[in-house]
């Protein structure tokens, strides 16, 4: 099984996949199939003594489509055209998709939109072209931080770890089993995760607008 490692401790949102990818797959202004979430909380302590501390924290989430085991995105197409191909990636057969949008609903990690000028369903395709000749995606080569890796899922394991895809704020792993190991930053890490929030919902969602 074929799947991402994504470091988010070694993460500094520089974006680089992001136009890596944008620019292999020549796709236009706004359109993304990998996307930075920024998330980001905390606040200023007043320590009563004339001093402030401060809990703020920030980080970042490198995400595409997951290649999940168990693909939402898959179930609920009606023609088949959102399938898994001979490597287990999944990926968009243009000849069948009607553009209907169901794909685009049922993934909990909103990796599909809908191509305004094609009609149809396209995202992250795990760069299969690559892989099949032996290579790794784009995004993973282009990474200065070396934050991004791909591979067999044991291979993976056996780079860096055990580790699932729970990370806020992303949707609970058992939804999709995402092919995605997450190594958490400190701050992802802590219970004050749970107090921040996405700060670049805009930038995300234009990736979706029709
Ligand atoms: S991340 Fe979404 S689009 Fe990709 S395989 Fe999983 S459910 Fe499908
Ligand atoms: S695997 Fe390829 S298509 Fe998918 S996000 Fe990376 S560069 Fe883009
Ligand atoms: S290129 Fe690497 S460090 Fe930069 S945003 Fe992407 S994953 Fe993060």
């Amino acid at each position: 099984m074929l799947g991402f490692f994504f470091d988010n401790s070694r993460c500094t949102g520089c974006r680089t996949c992001e136009m890596a990818c944008v620019d292999y797959n020549d796709l236009p202004a706004g359109r993304k199939y990998r996307r930075i979430i920024d998330y980001e909380g905390g606040t200023w302590i007043d320590n009563g003594d004339g001093t402030f501390s401060t809990s703020a924290f920030c980080y970042h989430i490198s995400l595409a489509c997951n290649h999940c085991a168990n693909p939402e995105c898959v179930h609920v197409c009606p023609t088949g055209a959102m399938h898994k191909n001979d490597l287990g990636l999944v990926v968009v057969n243009n000849e069948r998709c009607v553009g209907c949008g169901y794909c685009t609903i049922a993934c909990p990690y909103h990796a599909p939109s809908i191509d305004p000028i094609l009609r149809q369903s396209s995202k992250c395709h795990g760069c299969s072209d690559r892989v099949a000749a032996g290579k790794r995606p784009i995004c993973v080569e282009a990474c200065p931080l070396r934050a991004l890796d791909f591979g067999e899922v044991d291979d993976l394991i056996a780079r860096h770890g055990t580790f699932d895809a729970n990370i806020l704020p992303l949707p609970d792993s058992k939804l999709t089993s995402p092919n995605l190991m997450v190594k958490k930053s400190p701050a992802a890490d802590s219970e004050m995760a749970e107090e921040g929030s996405v700060v670049n919902w805009l930038e995300i969602e234009n990736n979706h607008e029709e």
